[in-house]
């Protein structure tokens, strides 16, 4: 199958007759690019699956365009679930509530719940506008790999597999979405990003943070391997050990790269790095592309431990599951 990358409106038309005929679209959001098929379409979700080589239990977020959206998709929606949706939507956020009859359950995975997400990026909505209808998607990338953030990220990853990839840029956060589980009597954070537990506090009172045991796995994905470049990557402590390991893999002949903050490159000498910036949103922003590119350009990568807090400490979620855990 030959993959085309398209922009603008010649795009969002050939999306939008490419998914009523039950195919599968790439397109950009303002956290990664996601890879959509339409969610009332078993035929077409399943297309999903194998065009990533995704496990069949990892449920899909269903994207909508606007709250009228939501009618069929879900039932109960709880007036914490409200208050998240019209304090955070559009924005980087997925709302898990019960599921709509219809829904189908590949695209929950079998669960009795469906996450919602209705994207800030403009070609996003216009895509699921002109598609008329919610489009299930996971993100663009092969299961197990980075998650892409421009269309050449998906491209590498999707070439042959699908038939459109619409090129709407780089994304602007550059991490997943926040998953928050409002089906539960706790509202409970499963996968953090840019809005972080302190927002959601602010409008829900409590919210549970994911402790990092997966007993049952709620948020199914979390059981697998995620986010991870092709090369052996580690995530250094501080400055120090992150020199000490790059000098290390360098004598054995691992052509490392360091990936860290503007303040720490200074501190590399000549060393291999690629710099993510000073602020959060510069991080979250460039943290996939560095990874995209660390993988290219090395075949070690150690990557700065960037804080638990905030936002950083979402991209931190998805840096130690590049890194399998591992820390130097
Ligand atoms: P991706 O963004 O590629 O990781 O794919 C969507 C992610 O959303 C999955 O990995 C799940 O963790 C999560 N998800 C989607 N629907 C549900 C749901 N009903 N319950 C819990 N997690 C969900
Ligand atoms: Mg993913």
């Amino acid at each position: 199958m030959q993959t085309l990358v398209l922009k603008g409106k010649e795009a969002i038309e050939k999306g939008a007759r490419l998914i009523a005929s039950g195919e599968v679209v790439a397109f950009p959001t303002e956290t990664v690019y996601g890879l959509g098929a339409d969610a009332f379409n078993e035929a077409a979700v399943k297309k999903i699956f194998i065009a990533k080589g995704r496990p069949s239990d990892n449920p899909l977020i269903v994207h909508i365009a606007d709250k009228n959206g939501l009618q069929g998709l879900v039932t109960d929606v709880s007036e914490g679930a409200k208050a998240v949706i019209e304090k955070f939507m559009p924005g980087p956020i997925t709302v898990i509530m019960k599921k709509g009859k219809d829904v189908p359950y590949c695209v929950t995975a079998g669960l009795e719940t469906v996450g919602i997400r209705m994207p800030s990026h403009e070609v996003a909505r216009e895509f699921i506008r002109a598609c008329g209808k919610p489009i299930a998607a996971p993100s663009a990338n092969k299961s197990t790999h980075i998650s892409p953030t421009s269309a050449e990220h998906v491209f590498e990853d999707m070439n042959g597999a699908i038939p459109l990839i619409i090129d709407g840029g780089e994304c602007e956060v550059g991490i997943e979405s926040t998953i928050i589980d409002m089906s539960t009597d706790v509202p409970t954070i499963l996968r953090p990003g840019a809005i972080t537990a302190e927002m959601l506090a602010g409008v829900l009172g409590a919210v549970k943070t994911f402790s990092g045991k997966v007993v049952v796995a709620k948020a199914p994905g979390m059981k697998y391997k995620h986010y991870a470049p092709r090369c052996e990557t580690v995530v250094a402590e501080d400055a120090e050990s992150a020199i000490k390991a790059y000098d290390d893999a360098s004598e054995k002949g691992l052509n490392p790269v360091v990936i860290a903050k503007t303040g720490t490159c200074a501190l590399l000498g000549g060393r291999t790095h690629i710099d993510l910036g000073n602020t959060d949103a510069e991080i979250c922003r460039n943290i996939y592309a560095a990874l995209h590119r660390g993988e290219k350009i090395a075949g070690y990568i150690i990557c700065e431990h960037l804080g638990d807090k905030g936002v950083c400490g979402s991209v931190m979620n998805r840096v130690l599951k590049s890194a399998g855990g591992k820390i130097v």
